[in-house]
């Protein structure tokens, strides 16, 4: 067990604190800016490396498994020093210019039991702490790129609900958006949750506050609960409410994400229950078409074609700003709600 603190989690001010005699900013800077590094890792003057070799862990996340999916993306197992496994998933695209999207997770395993969701089947093992987000960051960035801000986006959408470890997510926050690192605007990162309303007041109050993605997928608390256990201590009333009040920006929206699955949450009366849910949010509408995770046997099905087009048509007709979204890494376990690190 080494005692010494992992550098990943540390804003300049803590760099201070253990004692670098110097400027901390351009410590930091030379910690957090990826492309400065050269192949054994950050480049470091006498005093940084005297004080790395005192106080400074500066190992990463391992990465233990890749898997390359058709559509471009990634899926990649990454292993933390005490061997817990957790999952992140690169995904690139060149629409009009490059960019990569990374998305990240904030706990091992998952508490929160949402039935359509795979890694809900391993329960909470552990929360990550920031330095770990960062790294598993970190690693996937050295591995596959980029290694600046401007080409990255950041999704908390892989394992865990990232509000349910709240803190940590919100240092790993002030440490990623800091302009002295790797300055990631906080508009390029998006924070999803299952509804976690005690968690998303204290991210409302973020230094950096980044946007944000709920998950829906129902229209009434009875179907709600079925799919979702939060629905019972936070129903889509007060979900719906506290929405109302988080710290939008005039541009932005907030996503809201529903999987569809086939026979529960897909019909009409749904469509047009979920519209008049949604009322004057100003939001995007993400639908998903449920990803069978097949294997041991998921109780839910996909939506035929029909249906998709169905339900969308029905809550664009009343006033819903839509979109359908293809889980990018279907074809390896990397879309939402698939991820399982075994
Ligand atoms: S969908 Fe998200 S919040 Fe729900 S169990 Fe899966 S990882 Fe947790």
């Amino acid at each position: 067990m080494t005692s010494r603190a992992s550098v990943w989690g540390l804003v300049p001010a803590d760099l201070r604190a253990l004692g670098y005699p110097r400027d901390p900013r351009h410590l930091f800077g030379r910690f957090q800016r990826l492309q400065t590094w050269d192949a054994e890792g950050p480049v470091l003057s006498r005093a940084a490396r005297e004080l790395a070799e005192a106080s400074l862990d500066l190992s990463l996340p391992r990465i233990v498994e890749e898997a390359p999916s058709q559509d471009g993306s990634t899926r990649v197992v990454l292993a933390l020093a005490d061997g817990a496994r957790i999952e992140a998933v690169h995904m690139p695209r060149a629409v009009r210019r490059p960019r990569v999207t990374v998305c990240l997770s904030s706990q091992v395993g998952c508490a929160m039991g949402c039935t359509f969701c795979a890694t809900a089947r391993m329960g909470l093992v552990r929360n990550l702490e920031a330095h770990e987000i960062i790294g598993q960051l970190f690693a996937v960035m050295r591995r596959y790129g980029p290694l600046s801000s401007d080409q990255l986006s950041l999704v908390f959408m892989g394992m865990g609900e990232p509000l349910h470890n709240v803190e940590a997510v919100l240092r790993a926050l002030d440490v990623l958006c800091d302009p002295a690192g790797l300055g990631i605007a906080p508009n390029r990162v998006t924070v999803s949750t299952a509804g976690h309303l005690q968690g998303l007041e204290r991210l409302a109050r973020a230094r950096y506050l980044p946007l944000l993605a709920v998950s829906v997928n129902a229209a009434t608390d009875a179907v709600r609960r079925q799919l979702m256990p939060i629905d019972k201590k936070w129903p889509l009333r007060e979900l719906r409410a506290a929405l109302a009040t988080w710290p939008q920006r005039p541009h932005q929206k907030i996503t809201l994400e529903y999987v569809l699955l086939d026979g529960i949450n897909d019909d009409l009366e749904s469509a047009e229950r979920l519209a008049a849910w949604i009322g004057d949010l100003r939001h995007l509408l993400n639908v998903i078409p449920f990803n069978a995770w097949g294997e041991a046997g998921s109780p839910y099905r996909a939506p035929s074609e029909e249906k998709v087009q169905a339900f969308v048509a029905r809550v664009h007709e009343l006033g819903c700003l839509v979109t359908v979204r293809r889980s990018r890494g279907r074809d390896v376990r990397g879309a939402c709600g698939t991820l399982v690190a075994t």
